[in-house]
């Protein structure tokens, strides 16, 4: 049988903070690492995983597929391979090795890079016919379902239709894509605080509830229908926190619509200015930040080089994203790296997604 290999990079948030679950709007980037997938089609229904990191292996006839039957890593792809299989979709036995360069659990997405993969492969393999939403719609529902994390689609979109040197503009209702020049001149560092915070599912149920008492004390349908000026009419009405709550999710998408134009115009420097002050947002408004990625933002402030810096994904902990210019990355990983004792840095640039890499079209068929 052929041997396939499919290959689907991680991603990074650069701008635009818990406004996915609000309708609003995104600036992300893929990686230059991500998760591969070697592997051929077998003539039975039978399905042989190996991880080479996790040096883990699983097997599972197709009849029997159910996520408590199976180990937890081996759901990220066998829930790919059940939605195949419940879509009536072209799918049989295969054998396939996983093996990746992105840190597991860093916040760069491991688990959409694993899935996409994984849609890719079965692509691949055998036959179905999907358009690029379609199949990111796939390797969310296989999460949800049989990892049982209620994650929204951007890591998927992300890591399926980035290009190189691009920021990736998503719009959350809509689902539309566009892609935005990123200076050449850009290198991205991915400071891990290695924080990690004890109570973030709660305060992540907590901020969403927030942002829907927020939406229905404006009469909108989600924060993504107000604007400031809105919000600033129902200042009274509103109570303090739920106001603050509001103002940051308000301030984000306001902030990647005016980021995106100087993206387009080539404003990298004001571009950086708009992360910086979507993390004093974070910090001040929507309580997601934690002293210590305060730090990394505030070393980053004064490092040369930096054309901005701010916390990228849930908060409370995690990693700060920093847009540097070429040829500074060594200066800036050494300062970030002496502001904190357990950082851990990455440095990237704005890559090609899994598509792209493949050399398929990434226009919108669904
Ligand atoms: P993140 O998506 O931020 O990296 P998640 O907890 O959502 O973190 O996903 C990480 C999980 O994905 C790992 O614990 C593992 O189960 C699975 N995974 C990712 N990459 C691999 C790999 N190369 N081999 C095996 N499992 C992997
Ligand atoms: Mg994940």
């Amino acid at each position: 049988m052929t041997t396939i290999t499919t290959y689907a990079p991680g991603r990074a948030e650069l701008l635009g903070n818990h406004t996915d679950y609000n309708e609003g709007f995104v600036l992300a980037l893929a990686v230059d690492r991500g998760t591969t997938i070697t592997g051929q089609a077998r003539n039975d229904r039978t399905v042989r995983l190996r991880s080479r990191e996790l040096k883990l292996t699983q097997e599972i006839a197709l009849n029997q597929l159910a996520a408590e039957g199976v180990a937890p890593w081996s759901r990220y792809i066998l829930g790919v391979v059940d939605q195949f299989q419940r879509n009536g979709l072209p799918v049989g036995g295969f054998e396939a090795e996983i093996s990746g360069n992105l840190p597991l659990g860093a916040g760069l997405s491991s688990s959409a890079s694993l899935e996409n993969a994984t849609v890719l492969f079965l692509v691949r393999a055998f036959g179905a016919k999907l358009g690029p939403l379609q199949m990111a719609r796939l390797a969310q529902k296989a999460e949800h379902d049989f990892v049982g994390v209620r994650c929204g689609l951007l890591d998927q979109i992300t890591s399926l239709m980035s290009t190189a040197e691009h920021a990736t503009y998503i719009d959350c209702r809509t689902f539309e894509v566009k892609h935005l020049p990123l200076d050449g001149r850009i290198s991205v560092i991915i400071a891990n605080s290695g924080v990690k915070h004890a109570l973030v599912g709660g305060e992540y149920n907590e901020r969403r509830a927030d942002c829907e008492s927020a939406a229905q004390a404006l009469g909108v349908k989600a924060l993504r229908d107000a604007s400031t000026q809105l919000l600033h009419s129902h200042r009274d009405n509103l109570a303090d926190r739920i106001y603050h709550r509001a103002l940051h999710i308000v301030g984000e998408n306001e902030r990647v619509i005016e980021g995106s134009e100087a993206l387009r115009r080539g404003d990298i420097t004001r571009f950086g200015q708009l992360m910086f002050d979507s993390h004093e947002s974070s910090r001040h408004n929507f309580e997601n930040s934690c002293p210590e990625l305060d730090q990394l933002v505030a070393t980053a402030r004064e490092t040369p080089g930096v054309f901005g810096a701010r916390l990228s994904g849930g908060g409370f902990g995690g990693a700060t994203i920093n847009l540097v210019e070429k040829g500074s990355e060594k200066e800036v990983v050494r300062a970030l790296t002496a502001a904190l004792p357990d950082v851990n840095c990455l440095v990237t640039a704005a890559s090609d997604g899994a598509l792209a890499r493949a050399g398929l079209s990434l226009s919108r068929r669904s």
